[in-house]
């Protein structure tokens, strides 16, 4: 069993850390959240009254962060030697979880590199629920060195494949537009004129969800209360997965989009929507609440 630093206590950060504890790990969490501190706490791990705190005795550290611009503070501090690269031992494995631009995942694989880390880009796919379950899947990258590491001492990384940095980050901001966002978006606005037509919302569930109209999306996340109860519909869109975060990674993919010169016009179309949605103030809600925007709601 390891002793894990976990960096990031959110709505995806919890649940993995309480399945580190409980698979038998030492978790000492920080959260820049006094909330989501307490919770981690709550959960069976010891609080880290600093970021150095809780890395100086690490031999994993995980990070689970919003968007790049945090991953990049947490790991290079202000000087590129006072964040965890610099506080953490050289033995430690660093692993980042957060979905962030290519860039950011580059400059800071590159100084842990020269400053003598094994580091990891771990990326996840599977939601909340996936994170509670212990099923997320995690597409690594990084030296088969570090991915053999994470896959040994870490029983619950869940399903993980090796591949390189940039590879792993480019297909997860790919799978994310197209089964996420794209998905999300199609699956609301299809919702539409059924709802118009004053179609029963839960019969045409049961009707979706048992035919090829299925998807992840409306099984997990329902946007209509009532009708799946663990959705966060059901919580006034408490998240889940933010629609900034939703916004965030559609624009990670139309950038990519863009640096490939590939078009993907249903990626953009969703892009838009959900900046949209941001912008009507509810970025800090669950992304299915496009589902209010698109029939007028917010
Ligand atoms: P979240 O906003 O719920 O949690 C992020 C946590 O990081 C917050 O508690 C925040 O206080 C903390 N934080 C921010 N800056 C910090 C800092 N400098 N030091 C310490 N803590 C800091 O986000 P989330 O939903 O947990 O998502 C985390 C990452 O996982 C994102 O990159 C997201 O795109 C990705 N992701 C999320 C989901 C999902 O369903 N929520 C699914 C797949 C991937």
């Amino acid at each position: 069993m390891s002793r894990i630093a976990f960096i990031g206590a959110g709505n995806m950060g919890l649940p993995m850390l309480r399945n580190l504890i409980g698979a038998g790990h030492e978790v000492r969490a920080y959260d820049v959240s006094p909330d989501a501190l307490a919770e981690a706490v709550q959960a069976g791990a010891d609080e880290a009254v600093s970021l150095a705190d809780a890395v100086t005795a690490a031999e994993i550290v995980i990070t689970m962060l919003p968007e790049g611009r945090h991953v990049r503070a947490v790991y290079l501090g202000d000087g590129g030697n006072d964040g965890i690269i610099g506080h953490a031992p050289r033995e430690a494995l660093l692993a980042d979880c957060s979905t962030i631009d290519i860039a950011t995942a580059r400059e800071v694989a590159a100084t842990a590199s020269e400053s003598g880390y094994e580091m990891i880009d771990a990326p996840v796919s599977g939601g909340v629920t996936g994170a509670a379950a212990g099923t997320l899947t995690f597409m690594v990258g990084g030296s088969a060195a570090g991915y053999e590491r994470a896959s040994q001492s870490s029983p619950r990384w869940g399903a993980t494949w090796p591949t390189s940095a940039d590879r792993a980050r480019a297909g997860h901001q790919d799978l994310q537009q197209h089964d996420g966002g794209d998905r999300d978006h199609r699956g609301v606005r299809g919702l539409l004129p059924w709802r118009a037509l004053g179609l029963d919302s839960k019969k045409l569930y049961d009707v979706l969800s048992t035919s090829t109209g299925q998807t992840w999306m409306m099984d997990h996340m329902h946007p209509v209360p009532g009708i799946v109860e663990t959705a966060p519909s059901n919580r006034n869109y408490a998240p889940g997965f933010k629609a900034a975060l939703m916004a965030k990674d559609l624009g990670l993919a139309q950038s990519a989009a863009a640096d490939t010169g590939t078009s993907t016009p249903l990626g953009a179309d969703a892009a838009a929507l959900f900046r949209m949605l941001c912008k009507n103030g509810a970025g800090e809600l669950d992304c299915s609440a496009v589902y209010k925007l698109l029939h007028g709601d917010l």
